[in-house]
């Protein structure tokens, strides 16, 4: 089968196992109703799933091969109220605690990151407290956004305050831009986050900076959320809310391939807005940041 034939899943993932009979399930979660800005994150999976088609299973440069020791399925999307954003947080929460009672790594596909709470929520339901690598040009710790307490700029403040986050193992990455005030970052820092500025990262390899960020949120459960705009957007223009001087894609792998050895149990991409993607590029990086996740999962070992 030609790569661009075949199912229009992630990587052509097949989608008919049961949940019992996965390591691994790809979840679409097509949300875009806690955007603040440009919206069309709820197209991001669809465009995401399309542009995989170009990746091939075997990593040249980390000798991974994922789907040679994990059972992956693409299991579809989160079916989502596209008029109420409480009713989708709680049908995105239920989703995965379903999928969690069976025991599967989850890879979501955004959406806009307002999906990390309930997702947040299901993980902490399960293993108590997680850590988070965190990659994003904002800190999304607003506590509220024209009033409202969900929103694609709070579900970080959220998880604080719920208990659902081990503060001490939490680090943000490429944090950056204007804001409204110097608290937009050193919130994150009361809490005990590490916040690592955009600029702290510019013109260097992320490598030794990864080194310590396996120090710090080792020892437990971890969950890596990859907001795309944490990359710049000469690399990620479609995205709701871009900020230049942002990380490159090389720094992008260097974080993801970061994190081999961290106890992953779950990680997404999100905030991937097909409309302002007029080449695709945005959503095959996003697909292959996807893949590069599936890569140090635990239980991937390098082959050969
Ligand atoms: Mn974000
Ligand atoms: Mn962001």
């Amino acid at each position: 089968m030609p790569r661009f034939a075949g199912p229009a899943s992630f990587m052509r993932l097949p989608s008919r196992s049961a949940p019992a009979d996965l390591d691994v399930a790809v979840v679409g979660v097509p949300l875009d109703i806690g955007t603040s800005n440009r919206p069309g994150a709820r197209y991001g999976p669809r465009s995401i799933r399309a542009e995989s088609v170009l990746i091939r299973p075997y990593n040249m440069a980390t000798g991974a091969a994922p789907f040679d020791s994990l059972r992956i399925d693409d299991s579809g999307d989160v079916a989502v109220n596209p008029y109420n954003l409480d009713d989708s947080i709680s049908r995105i929460e239920s989703h995965y605690e379903e999928l969690l009672s069976d025991d599967v790594i989850t890879v979501s596909i955004g959406g806009d990151h307002t999906i990390a709470l309930p997702i947040l929520r299901a993980m902490a339901a399960k293993h108590g407290p997680v850590g988070v690598v965190h990659v994003d040009a904002h800190t999304d710790i607003n506590d509220s956004m024209f009033g409202e307490q969900i929103a694609h700029g709070t579900p970080f403040r959220r998880a604080v305050e719920e208990g659902l986050l081990d503060c001490e193992r939490v680090v943000q990455i490429g944090v950056r831009g204007t804001g409204y005030a110097a608290d937009d970052f050193n919130w994150s820092r009361q809490q005990g986050f590490r916040v690592v500025q955009a600029e702290e990262c510019w013109h260097r390899s992320l490598d030794p900076l990864m080194a310590e960020v396996r120090d710090q949120v080792g020892g437990g459960p971890v969950y890596l959320s990859f907001d795309i705009d944490g990359l710049d957007p000469a690399f990620a223009a479609g995205t709701g809310t871009p900020e230049i001087g942002g990380l490159t894609t090389i720094q992008g792998l260097e974080i993801i391939r970061g994190c081999r050895g961290l106890d992953l149990v779950g990680v997404d991409l999100v905030e991937v807005s097909p409309a302002y993607d007029t080449s695709g590029n945005t959503a095959l990086l996003g697909a292959n940041l996807l893949y590069e996740m599936l890569c140090v999962l635990p239980g991937v070992e390098p082959r050969g």
